[in-house]
């Protein structure tokens, strides 16, 4: 790979032939006859040239190839390629974490006094990141509740609106979204849709094929797997005409000052403008650029979620039907089962499988929920969630104990709210582990 020339577009269409599954194992870096079978970790900040002018052609964005780390590193493309391949997309870029692809993802398009509309049910990071530090940078924000409908989603938008947002399934409300719904009214408008595939990866919704234009991911989820590295990704479906809507992208239909006057939209058509722009400038000004040690662990996250999905499904709706079933349990929580509200909609955007988190509530709430997770043998008591080793988190006793018994009923964190994220162990172990964790409340 070493010396390879990294074209987002070629790269991602190497592998559009196969299922995903061979993708999750092969996609994003062919080693070429002798070179290391597995992807090789580029521990270099810099490349070297032997002419200035050979380095300038790349500073130009005439040439592409390698110069600095902090803007483009082999490691770390080789996997944005594969999780390119995997989305359906053109062109991709890793991030430092998921709270940073976000923020490039709509800052790449909306600047101060522009308006971005997205869905209220999202993690709770992202809530901040747009409603209070991207407001202070004079974006504005509004939330709509994702059940709404087309008019008043339509409502929302604004003459200087320049993009959706939403979650496939949202971290950690589980409200699943109507990508088409949201699509139709962005293109109507003229504006793409963003949505976050975390909770649902690629395995088991790729949001392009129901019209979604821009992808992003916190690969510290399913996508890693193992709580091993902090990371985003951002990949472009290359299907929103940029040009089409020049007044509403200045930013990429007009020439960029910082960079030579380049139009990225015309330099690099509606497969790569987006994603050159923000690593030609974002990733430049803000470096939330991933290490390629982190990237490397990724990969090998990658190579097996496939094979980690089903089992986090799986694992997900026996616990899930378990607890509808069980007398101490007073409302359970998870898209896949047939008696939740989203069942319809996870039928026609994951028929496959939705994801492992499962919410619940224990009869006798707070105090009930706090002698359950203190019994769990299985499952440890974190924040994180998605990963193979099983984990629990009771918000109201840790992460929202500020909130009053009012104040998280608004949230739609009830004070019994116990979130499971059910890992890839046995599935009888966990429920083995609940019931008797049931039997001390
Ligand atoms: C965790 C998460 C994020 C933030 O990602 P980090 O990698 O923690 O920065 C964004 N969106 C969703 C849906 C998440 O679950």
């Amino acid at each position: 790979m070493c010396g390879v020339i990294f074209t987002p577009h070629r790269k991602c269409k190497e592998m559009k032939n196969y299922e995903i599954e061979t993708k999750c194992v092969q996609a994003g870096y062919t080693p070429a006859n002798g070179e290391p079978r597995q992807i090789p970790i580029i521990q270099s900040t810099t490349f070297k040239y032997a002419t200035s002018e050979d380095m300038g052609k790349l500073f130009d964005l005439e040439a592409s190839g390698y110069f600095y780390s902090r803007l483009q590193n082999p490691t770390c493309d080789a996997v944005a390629a594969k999780i390119c391949a995997l989305e359906g997309g053109t062109a991709a870029m890793l991030l430092s974490s998921g709270q940073a692809a976000n923020f490039f993802a709509v800052f790449n398009i909306a600047n101060a006094g522009d308006h971005v509309v997205s869905s209220t049910s999202i993690y709770g990071g992202t809530y901040n990141l747009f409603a209070v530090t991207m407001k202070k940078m004079g974006i504005d924000f509004t939330f709509v509740d994702p059940d709404c409908t087309e008019e008043e989603l339509e409502a929302a938008i604004r003459p200087n609106t320049k993009a959706l947002f939403g979650e496939t399934i949202a971290n950690p409300a589980l409200t699943v979204l109507d990508i088409e719904k949201f699509a139709r009214v962005a293109h109507k408008n003229g504006i793409p849709l963003i949505i976050d595939n975390t909770f649902a990866t690629p395995v088991n919704c790729r949001p392009f094929e129901f019209g979604a234009d821009i992808v992003t991911h916190s690969t510290t989820k399913y996508m890693d797997g193992h709580g091993s590295a902090v990371g985003g990704c951002i990949v472009d479906s290359g299907k929103f005409d940029w040009m089409a809507h020049a007044e509403k992208f200045p930013g990429l239909c007009t020439p960029d000052d910082s960079y030579h006057g380049i139009t990225y939209a015309e330099k690099f058509g509606k497969e790569g403008a987006f994603i050159y722009k923000a690593t030609a400038q974002l990733m430049r000004d803000f470096g939330s650029t991933p290490a390629p040690q982190s990237a490397y662990l990724l990969n090998l996250g990658l190579e097996s979620l496939h094979v980690r999905m089903e089992r986090h499904c799986l694992n997900a709706t026996k616990v899930a039907e378990f607890l509808e079933a069980h007398e101490k349990i007073s409302w359970v929580n998870y898209p896949a089962l047939k008696s939740n509200k989203y069942y319809p909609l996870t039928q026609k955007y994951m028929p496959n499988g939705t994801c492992g988190v499962v919410s619940f509530g224990i009869k006798g709430g707070r105090a009930a929920a706090e002698k359950f997770m203190k019994a769990l043998k299985i499952a440890a008591i974190e924040t994180h969630v998605a990963d193979a080793r099983s984990c629990c988190l009771h918000p109201a006793s840790s992460t929202h104990r500020q909130m009053s018994e009012e104040e998280l009923a608004a949230a739609g964190v009830p004070s019994d709210l116990v979130r499971l994220s059910c890992g890839i162990e046995s599935y009888l172990d966990l429920i083995a582990d609940i019931e008797q964790a049931l039997k001390n409340v």
